[in-house]
């Protein structure tokens, strides 16, 4: 019988404690480099920690116990996953990918894939006929939803039946919404990126990425790249890592319901001017979200009426701190014209409606009522903010 979620988030589908030697509850760091081999010809199964490593071979089982994958590797960051990602990739191959995703993602591709021979589609894969952009060279499509920052929900069993009908691998960045919420594996995807800084850590001190793969020739695939390219989580990361995953259920819960109260906070203040949920009802991914997700997750992006109200919030509030990354015990504010997008090309930006008026936030889980309060004062202290002065060129 399947355990359940928060079960697998502490065993994985395991019970793997440091049973036979000490029986540690906290699974142990292996600060090692290197492994004693018993005789020539033998090994432990561990011989470089570039190659395995105990303690991030056990946060590897976890999250692909989470994901209902066949296997994970954990990388130092989440773009070092997706860079390793794209080693599958030869010169003259063609990837779809989706406009309006992670900047480090759209920076990747642009400046070192590209570069390396890869070709790109960029584009609105929530909107656009996907189908259309397929060439004979055309090998993935590569998403994130809901997209970052705009929220948009991307439908996982449309999208995997294209790439099933042409032979595409469909790649997912599952990053916002974690394995707590949605599963993209269950929709057709092949394989699954996390940036585990995020919901996975979850407590905005560690970086982190994962690979996830279902297929075992993708795994072993994977498995020589890491152990080529040198990425892999170090032992005590992989330690704060498996330590994060133990309260994922508990954190994305609570910080879910931080962001509902927020986005019906925002939705009342007469400063802003939209907010993009997945968990609106009556929004274009609301349906599509319920159908392929057990939440909304925590993840908000609105627009304010003018770029001076969206710098005042950022300058005023005096809990939540502006800064870059989601998914943490602390609630964070970005500016992703400036900080997460700023290396998106302008026209892109602006056709994703990324305009100096938006701001994401990620809710993390302090009471809502302090974070709805900060946010009220900053909106409040704003002295453009009458029809009167709003007319005034700033
Ligand atoms: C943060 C993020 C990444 C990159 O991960 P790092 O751990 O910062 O390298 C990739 N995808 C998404 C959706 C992210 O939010």
């Amino acid at each position: 019988m399947d355990r359940g979620f928060a079960t697998r988030c502490i065993y994985g589908n395991g019970r793997d404690y440091d049973k036979d030697k000490t029986g540690a509850i906290s699974f142990p760091i292996y600060q090692t480099a290197t492994y004693a081999h018993p005789a020539v010809g033998q090994s432990t199964g561990f011989d470089y920690s570039r190659l395995q490593n105990p303690t991030r071979q056990q946060v590897e089982k976890i999250v692909a116990a989470l994901e209902g994958g066949v296997d994970a590797l954990a990388f130092s960051s989440g773009m070092a996953a997706i860079a390793a990602m794209m080693e599958l990739f030869d010169p003259g191959d063609h990837l779809i990918t989706d406009s309006d995703l992670y900047g480090g993602s759209i920076r990747l591709f642009d400046h070192i894939s590209e570069k390396n021979g890869i070709l790109f589609s960029h584009i609105d894969c929530a909107e656009e006929d996907i189908e259309s952009f397929v060439q004979k060279n055309t090998r993935a499509i590569f998403i994130e939803t809901p997209t970052n920052p705009m929220m948009n929900v991307i439908d996982l069993r449309k999208v995997s039946e294209i790439a099933k009908r042409h032979g595409l691998l469909l790649i997912v960045d599952n990053t916002f919404m974690s394995p707590y919420f949605q599963n993209p594996f269950a929709f057709g995807a092949d394989i699954i990126i996390h940036s585990g800084t995020k919901f996975l850590g979850g407590h905005n001190d560690t970086l982190s990425g994962f690979i996830v793969t279902n297929s075992q020739k993708l795994a072993e695939r994977f498995r020589f790249i890491i152990k080529t390219v040198g990425s892999g989580l170090a032992p005590f990361d992989s330690w704060l890592i498996l330590r994060g995953i133990k309260t994922l259920p508990l954190r994305m819960e609570k910080a879910q319901s931080n962001a509902k109260k927020i986005v019906e906070f925002l939705q009342r203040e007469p400063g802003v001017r939209k907010v993009y949920y997945p968990g609106i009802k009556g929004t274009k991914g609301y349906e599509i979200c319920r159908a392929q997700a057990r939440g909304f997750g925590s993840m908000l992006t609105f627009e304010v009426e003018s770029r001076e109200l969206a710098l005042h919030i950022l300058q005023s509030t005096k809990l939540i701190p502006f800064a870059e990354s989601l998914g943490g015990t602390e609630t964070l504010l970005t500016y992703p014209l400036t900080q997460t997008h700023a290396d998106v090309p302008e026209k892109v930006r602006l056709k994703n409606g990324i305009t100096d008026c938006v701001l994401r936030l990620s809710a993390g889980i302090e009471d809502a009522q302090d974070l709805i309060d900060d946010l009220r004062q900053a909106f409040d202290s704003f002295g453009g903010r009458s029809p009167r002065s709003r007319d005034v060129e700033g």
